[in-house]
């Protein structure tokens, strides 16, 4: 064996009792209790219309079921939803360099925090992820992340930051993805552990069952003579997820992590 291989091997560092705490059964047990078998609903607003967040929020009253939205612009509609009690605003910050949000970390969180004053939660756009974020969540009062898709996996559960006050939720399906597969795109449900469901307005809206009518809506801007009025799309997902939602109750992020954080 190499040298320096044996070294790290061996030279295993021991953890002194001043610097870390040892997990006791009962913290094992206590976990074990927070196993969570919950279905979310989220939406990522994408600078979609109003009348497209319009069209599934009426859905969404219809059935009864909560949802966490985040969102990525002001808008009149913004309003109204802050006042529905199943809605939870989250924000959707976008940290790309071409961002329309800001020019850096700071401007783009005041930005958000300027639309939706009292977010605690929040996904980021495209899912972007770096570890200064777990800081700059906590200066900015975000406390549920959900920023990390585990696309189709099993016994998903939240993962905290005791340093950060911050407590991720992976995502369990995402529309676009699922489109993108190309395969069967509804989400198994019955699936175990967490199962936070994405899904973006604009998908409903198009009924889309690929990209295509996306794409050509997103050049022309012309969405309602794209919608897809054949086959089985995101809509008849969406309006089957909430159906299966409704029968049970449901919860908006915020509330979730109040379980944990
Ligand atoms: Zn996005």
């Amino acid at each position: 064996m190499n040298e320096l291989i044996k070294k790290l091997f061996t030279e295993v560092p021991v953890a002194s009792s001043d610097s870390v705490s040892l997990r006791s059964v009962a913290d094992i047990e206590s976990d074990n209790l927070m196993s969570s078998n919950e279905i979310l609903l989220t939406f990522d607003t994408d600078w979609c219309p109003d009348y497209v967040i319009e069209y599934v929020l009426h859905e969404l009253e219809k059935c009864g079921v909560k949802s966490t939205w985040f969102v990525t612009h002001q808008s009149p509609i913004i309003e109204k939803m802050r006042k529905n009690k199943l809605i939870e605003l989250g924000i959707h910050p976008n940290f790309h360099p071409d961002s329309t949000q800001g020019k850096d970390i700071d401007e783009i969180m005041n930005h958000m925090l300027e639309i939706v004053p009292d977010a605690v939660s929040a996904r980021t756009h495209t899912l972007f992820w770096t570890g200064r974020l777990l800081n700059e969540f906590k200066k900015y009062g975000i406390r549920y992340d959900s920023s990390l898709l585990l696309y189709r996996s099993d016994n998903i559960e939240p993962h905290r930051y005791n340093s950060t006050n911050l407590t991720r939720f992976p995502i369990f399906w995402e529309d676009d993805i699922a489109l993108m597969e190309g395969y069967d795109i509804m989400p198994d449900l019955r699936s175990k552990g967490l199962k936070i469901l994405n899904f973006h307005p604009i998908h409903i809206f198009l009924n889309s069952c690929n990209l295509d009518n996306y794409n050509k809506g997103k050049k022309d801007g012309d969405w309602r003579s794209h919608v897809n009025p054949y086959s089985a799309g995101l809509d008849v997902v969406f309006r089957t997820v909430i159906e299966t939602m409704s029968v049970g109750k449901t919860l908006t992020l915020k509330e979730l992590g109040k379980k944990y954080n």
